[in-house]
């Protein structure tokens, strides 16, 4: 079983098949996936999927490209609704330097902000870094991300910083551009990183792996990336994706499968199970 710590099924790409995109992941082994809210449009929307799904679970934030549309009651919607029995993490939240969608300077204040909301709200973080390695460190340390702790998602530092994140008790997800034909560089930060700080996720509907590069991705994608894990690793696939749940349902402190079944049972929701 595989689980996939990143997708983002609320959005328009997964309008028009959302349950049969749902079905594929499930009969290829995924047992879990966390749909990611990056702004306030979408945080009902990734809600109510999670809500629709027994295995299914929501991440909600502000993402960096969104930090200028941040306003005063931004907060006090983010902090009703991730309340809800169905939101395991806070996120993606973090610097985006690559696209530069929000001044940098907002970038840098609206994350620290967020991480502050996070510990408050104690949820761990997910955290979106790209070509801003250093002040993403800044602001973790700065900000006592240790507390929380969380993931960085879609990693693309280098084995220093993937040590000081991990020194942190953050975890590490690899996304589909490990299967890449340029990867190789970081294919060697990977194999070195230990297993027991490893997640897998597709980001979908982005970054498909390969054989789908370029194409929409989509949840059962998510074992192209566990399987090329493994062969950098040179361990058993079996071993990639029984650390990487293992990992997932930590962090994300997941209940036992058998119990929340039992659960949905009780509350006569178990119809839901079956539409699955
Ligand atoms: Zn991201
Ligand atoms: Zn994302």
């Amino acid at each position: 079983m595989l689980i996939d710590s990143h997708a983002h099924l609320e959005m328009p790409e997964f309008e028009k098949d959302l349950h049969d995109v749902i079905q594929r992941a499930m009969d290829s082994e995924v047992s879990a996936i966390f749909t990611v809210g990056t702004e306030q449009k979408d945080w009902t929307r990734a809600l109510e999927i999670a809500r629709s799904y027994p295995n299914i679970y929501a991440i909600l934030g502000v993402h960096p490209h969104n930090a200028k549309e941040i306003e005063e009651e931004t907060y006090s919607v983010l902090r009703k609704l991730c309340r809800e029995e169905q939101v395991k993490a806070y996120g993606e939240i973090g610097l985006d330097f690559f696209r530069d969608r929000s001044p940098r300077r907002v970038q840098i204040e609206r994350f620290r902000e967020q991480v502050g909301l996070a510990r408050e709200l104690r949820l761990p973080i997910v955290v979106h870094d790209r070509e801003a390695h250093q002040e993403t460190l800044e602001v973790l340390k700065s900000e006592r991300a240790e507390e929380c702790g969380g993931i960085i998602h879609c990693f693309s530092g280098d084995e220093s910083m993937a040590k000081a994140c991990i020194a942190m008790g953050f975890y590490i997800s690899i996304s589909g551009t490990i299967t890449y034909k340029n990867a190789g560089q970081f294919q060697e930060i990977v194999r070195y990183l230990p297993l027991e700080s490893l997640l897998v996720e597709t980001d979908a509907p982005f970054l498909a792996p390969v054989p789908f590069r370029g194409k929409r991705n989509e949840p059962s994608h998510v074992r192209y990336t566990a399987r090329k894990v493994a062969e950098v690793k040179k361990v058993s696939f079996e071993k990639v994706a029984e650390a990487t749940t293992g990992n997932a349902r930590r962090v994300f402190k997941l209940n036992d499968p058998l119990s929340a079944l039992l659960s949905l049972e009780r509350e006569g929701k178990g119809k839901d199970k079956e539409d699955l």
